[in-house]
């Protein structure tokens, strides 16, 4: 297999190597937020992360970062596991930052005593207003210098719940001129009086992202620490407060940044999800059409095509918008070695064989999948009645026009030629019928001279009296410009009105036993698979793709 080159991640994990880390402490940690469902951009770093750890032979975390009762819920624990393990991936430790909030509370209790941390009693304008200007020093609270007594008594009664919210934080004793504003005193805690989805209402103090990040990855003895760029201001608290606990026997966890990974027509952020869901713009958090990993599956997408995708895009060190048809085109890409072929006709018209015998059914042999190893194939019927794709009929065409015209052959696929004569209209003028012959010495595999007769075009069909009525989702894009948060009015404006069109199709009655989930191509049409909203009574399909990429249009 061809090497790949390293990204600059692996760079830096390489050094790290060669400089005498152990390979044995290489530690990673996926650590979403429950506050929403996992989304592509999420996918990025689950490749990223389990991706080193396969790479490395390296235990890889999944830890929750559950440090907001606000926002956080099980469901939301439940589906990132679901969709974690989906994608294939095996994690070494179920984490929590909530476990550590014993830990964390002890080691806050030391930064005060340390004289490195203070109980701030104003409220978060004061605080703010304080803050300065990344060019202008900002202003030492006047509790800054609170004594030692005093801030342990205020914290401990914090944590006891004898305040309300809002009233005290604890904030660590850094320094008020910092270049970085994030350096002016951060704070660690605050008071919330919040049921926690885990910890109920053991804690009623709860630590901030960088107060908790950091030191989770510590206790974890995560090596290295990969966080999106925005985090990249955070680096030199998360190391400021690593240098308040780190016993040098242990392994100093280090953060490095990578860019975000944008998606076009669709938005990467739970915030931004979540209100389509609420607002109803989409029917849930797995609606097909979102950018969502629980979407994607619902659509169609398979794993490994995601996979190969967070793969051929790679890293970055600069954000970067990628265009949806590549994720499309890996989707397509795997599809086609997997999903079998089967016949649908989606907008139907009618065709009558009208010298093929009434009542006569043959079962012709049908091949599966022309990318298998080894062939497989199963039976469709035919008969004097079959449903063609309306498109595919015209009365009068011009010679590049290859498929059914008047006095025109096609080859029906698996079946027979047959020859346009005639068309029977409606009082509007639409083609109810079109009345054809069949070429009876033609048929497919039979190895005379007929079914090796070339005609230009062949047509997918559906006997009639076989088929089985289906439901059939159409999805286009679900925004309507390739960057919907990067306009001027608000992104839900720009939702395309059109992203869902509800069909009813004809299909071959093989696919009457197609369970949830089951993926097939329907012939020339595109790949299709079977939705939860499936009844035994009625099929539904999602179309998860077209056969080509049809963006241009
Ligand atoms: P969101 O804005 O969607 O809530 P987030 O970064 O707040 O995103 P987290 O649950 O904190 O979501 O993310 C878990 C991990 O996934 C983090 O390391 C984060 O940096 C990474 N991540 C999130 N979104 C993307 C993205 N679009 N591209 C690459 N990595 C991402
Ligand atoms: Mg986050
Ligand atoms: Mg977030």
């Amino acid at each position: 297999e061809e090497a790949k080159s390293l990204n600059f991640i692996e760079h830096i994990i390489e050094e790290d190597l060669r400089a005498g880390f152990s390979k044995e402490k290489l530690r990673f940690r996926f650590p979403p937020e429950p506050n929403g469902y996992l989304h592509i951009g999420h996918a990025s770093s689950i490749c990223l992360n389990f991706g080193l750890g396969l790479k490395y032979q390296a235990p890889v975390n999944l830890r929750f970062d559950d440090t907001n009762p606000a926002k956080e819920e099980q469901e939301y624990v439940d589906a990132i596991k679901r969709d974690v393990s989906w994608l294939g991936f095996k994690w070494e430790n179920e984490c929590y930052a909530s476990d550590y909030f014993q830990q964390l509370y002890e080691w806050a209790l030391m930064l005060i005593k340390e004289g490195k941390a203070y109980v701030d009693s104003q409220s978060s304008v004061e605080i703010a207003n304080q803050k300065g200007t990344p060019t202008r020093a900002g202003e030492e609270s006047p509790y800054r210098n609170r004594s030692l007594e005093e801030n342990l008594q205020l914290f401990e009664s914090m944590k006891a719940g004898a305040f309300p919210e809002g009233s005290h934080v604890l904030r660590a004793k850094i320094d008020m001129a910092s270049s970085n504003m994030l350096m002016r005193d951060p704070i660690l805690y605050r008071i919330l009086h919040k049921h926690h989805h885990r910890t109920a209402n053991d804690w009623c103090i709860y630590p901030m992202y960088d107060w908790a990040h950091g030191e989770s990855d510590y206790i974890e003895q995560i090596s290295h620490s990969l966080c999106t760029l925005e985090f990249a201001m955070h680096r030199e608290l998360y190391d400021w407060f690593l240098d308040q606990l780190v016993d040098s026997s242990l392994v100093r966890p280090k953060q490095r940044e990578f860019a975000r990974r944008n998606l076009s027509h669709t938005v990467v952020s739970k915030r931004k999800l979540l209100q389509l869901v609420q607002e109803n713009h989409v029917k849930g958090w797995d609606d097909p059409r979102m950018s969502t990993i629980s979407g994607m599956r619902r659509r169609g997408y398979p794993p490994m095509a995601i996979r190969n995708f967070a793969d051929t895009i790679g890293i970055a060190k600069r954000d970067n918008l990628i265009d949806v048809s590549l994720l499309e085109f890996c989707v397509r890409e795997e599809l086609n070695k997997t999903a079998p072929r089967v016949m649908a006709v989606l907008d139907p018209v009618k065709v009558v064989i009208t010298n093929y015998p009434e009542g006569k059914e043959e079962w012709l042999d049908a091949e599966n999948n022309p990318e298998e190893e080894n062939l497989t194939y199963r039976k469709v019927p035919f008969s004097r009645e079959l449903y063609i794709e309306r498109e595919d009929f015209q009365e009068e065409a011009n010679r590049k026009f290859f498929r059914l015209k008047l006095g025109g052959e096609v080859r029906l696929k698996n079946a027979y030629i047959i020859k346009a004569e005639s068309v029977v209209k409606d009082a509007e003028g639409v083609i109810t019928e079109i009345h054809c012959t069949y070429d009876k010495e033609s048929k497919s595999g039979s190895g005379t001279e007929a079914s090796l007769r070339k005609v230009k075009g062949t047509l997918h069909w559906v006997s009639t009296s076989h088929a089985k009525e289906v439901e059939v989702r159409l999805y286009d894009r679900l925004f309507t410009v390739a960057e919907p948060d990067r306009q001027e009015n608000d992104f839900l404006s720009y939702v395309n009105p059109d992203s869902l069109s509800v069909i009813s199709a004809f299909v071959e009655p093989s696919l009457l036993s197609a369970k949830e989930g089951d993926q097939f191509q329907f012939q020339r049409m595109g790949y299709f698979c079977v939705d939860k909203d499936s009844t035994n009574d009625k099929l539904v399909f999602n179309k998860t793709v077209g056969l080509r990429d049809t963006w241009a249009k």
